[in-house]
């Protein structure tokens, strides 16, 4: 039975097939998120083998240093405009998707939140979660 994370943007041309498991999941809060996702946060599945991921269809790319410093490249597809994954320059490696970009989202179990410091109090961060004002640890998303 196959594992993989799979997904894509709403109107298919873009599809993603991970052959791994995430080492981190997570939201964000930061400024550069929320005006991306025109909401609260993004949710983030970060994968650490860029190989791993099959891709199919052309996404178009920008890229934008983040409230941490991070250069971060978003790939979106060009029919629909969804964003679907990012990568950061800086460590090719790194494979990150949006967590409502999967076919089953139940797959995204949330570990915490960053740049809580720019949440607002419209976007309720889960109790559960643990939660870092600003940049945090390695290897995550935001
Ligand atoms: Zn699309
Ligand atoms: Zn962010």
């Amino acid at each position: 039975m196959s594992e993989n994370y799979t997904g894509g943007c709403a109107c298919g041309t873009i599809r993603f097939d991970i052959a791994a498991k995430p080492v981190a999941m997570n939201d964000c809060q930061c400024r550069d998120c929320q005006r991306r996702s025109g909401t609260g946060h993004g949710s983030y599945l970060t994968f650490a083998s860029r190989a791993a991921a099959k891709l199919t269809g052309e996404a178009k790319e920008w890229d934008v240093t983040g409230d941490g410093g991070t250069l971060k490249r978003h790939a979106f597809c060009p029919a629909c405009g969804s964003p679907v994954y990012l990568t950061f320059p800086q460590m090719p490696d790194l494979f990150i998707v949006h967590a409502a970009s999967l076919d089953d989202p139940a797959m995204y179990k949330p570990q915490f939140v960053l740049f809580t410091a720019s949440g607002h109090p419209w976007d309720a961060v889960g109790p559960a979660l643990q939660t870092f004002e600003r940049m945090p640890p390695r290897a995550a998303a935001g």
